[in-house]
């Protein structure tokens, strides 16, 4: 009976500390404290601290609750990196409301458009958006020019040269272009990247094809790996080793990739467990390489998948663990990693840096890329209609 009690008090005791463990509201007019929740904006980062944020960790087909594949690390010397850019994430992106001017950093691991698809919004939308400067992109080589990311952005800008040549009548040309650092990718722990006390270091991965890598961030005496599409392979075991944060792949079950994807089960079990990494073989890495912290992402998370995923990875890892879902973010210091989840707008707008745009072009410097005929094709009663509006803002701003 004594037991019985002892057992109950524990129980309530243990339940009162989960209800309790967003922190008690003192008063009618006070604040909740530390809900498991992280607002954008609202916090700095401190010297030697990491904010990683899952901006996307779908798949190439898309879905409005997961985008593809990106992550973005924010560091206490300022600055900030994109390790992938897959399709749909800017929308995540933008919701953190960061200056574009501070996004100009994309490392990525391979080509794949799940993994590079938002270069487009991130290029033209942070052009329209106050980024006063190129963006910089670093990427592999492939085994031929043509399947390398000096190629990709090289016939990026020309694809999208409409758009490239229209805006730049009206904007500074200089915030539309791209450098491009392109990286052997055989190369293996070899510093891509080495600038105001960050180093990433790039490893070879095992996916589709030759190309794909995967990265080492090392800042203030931690190392954040993120790791691209992949087999497991023995460069990430050896220098995934000790990790504070280990991003790997773990993807649907062949199971599921039959059941969900409609795949054939010839295929689910090649794309599965040879072309992506299984759940199995993603604890198998974790329990061998032992980092602080572990996340699985490239899987639709849901109720369905979730946990044919976890008991995949919990038959071979037993230690910490986040399977990632968009807008989950890690706060990593030395003593501690705390996960929270992010509570943003859908509505956010983009929000200015310090700097100012560089100006537009001079008239006649830049060719007008609208003919006399289309100009001639205004319709003039939509000038008289909005004619006193733009009296007004004119006379309001002191424009001609
Ligand atoms: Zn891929
Ligand atoms: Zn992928």
């Amino acid at each position: 009976m004594l037991l019985r009690v002892i057992a109950l008090a524990i129980s309530m005791f243990i339940t009162t500390i989960t209800w309790a463990a967003g922190g008690v509201v003192q008063s009618p007019t006070g604040v909740a404290p530390d809900r498991y929740v992280y607002y954008p904006g609202t916090e700095a980062i401190a010297e030697g601290e990491i904010r990683l944020i899952a901006c996307g960790t779908g798949l190439p087909a898309a879905r409005r609750d997961q985008a593809a594949t990106c992550w973005l690390a924010e560091l206490g010397n300022g600055d900030k990196f994109f390790f992938d850019i897959g399709t749909g994430s800017m929308a995540n992106v933008a919701a953190l409301m960061i200056p574009y001017d501070f996004l100009d950093k994309v490392f990525l691991t391979h080509l794949h458009t799940d993994h590079w698809g938002d270069l487009t919004t991130l290029w033209a939308g942070g052009w329209t958006a106050g980024r006063t400067k190129p963006l910089r992109v670093w990427g592999p080589a492939g085994q031929t020019p043509e399947m390398g990311t000096a190629y990709a952005i090289d016939h990026f800008v020309k694809a999208f040269n409409w758009d490239a040549q229209t805006r730049n009548f009206v904007l500074s040309a200089e915030p539309g272009k791209i450098s491009v650092t392109e990286f052997d990718y055989k190369a293996v722990n070899a510093v891509v990247y080495e600038e105001n006390g960050v180093t990433i270091r790039s490893i070879p991965a095992i996916h589709a094809g030759d190309g794909p890598v995967s990265f080492i961030m090392e800042y203030a005496g931690l190392k954040i790996v993120i790791g691209g599409d992949t087999f497991p392979n023995k460069w990430y075991i050896k220098y995934a080793t000790g990790a504070d944060i280990a991003i790997h792949e773990t993807f649907l079950t062949p199971t599921d990739l039959v059941r969900f994807y409609g795949q054939s089960p010839a295929q689910a079990i090649g794309v599965g467990t040879q072309i992506h990494t299984s759940p199995p073989a993603f604890g198998k890495v974790m329990s061998t390489i032992k980092p602080r912290h572990a996340i699985g992402y490239h899987f639709f998370n849901e109720q369905g998948t979730h946990d044919d995923i976890m008991a995949g990875v919990r038959s071979t890892y037993s230690g910490p663990l986040s399977l990632a879902v968009d807008d989950m973010v890690w706060n990593i210091t030395k003593d501690r990693i705390v996960e929270r989840m992010i509570v943003s707008p859908d509505q956010a707008w983009g929000v200015n840096g310090p700097n100012k745009p560089p100006a537009p072009p001079t008239p006649g410097s830049v060719p007008d890329p609208i003919s006399d005929f289309i100009k001639a094709g205004r319709w003039m009663p939509a000038e008289e209609a909005q004619a006193q509006m733009v009296n007004e803002f004119k006379k309001n701003n002191n424009l001609k």
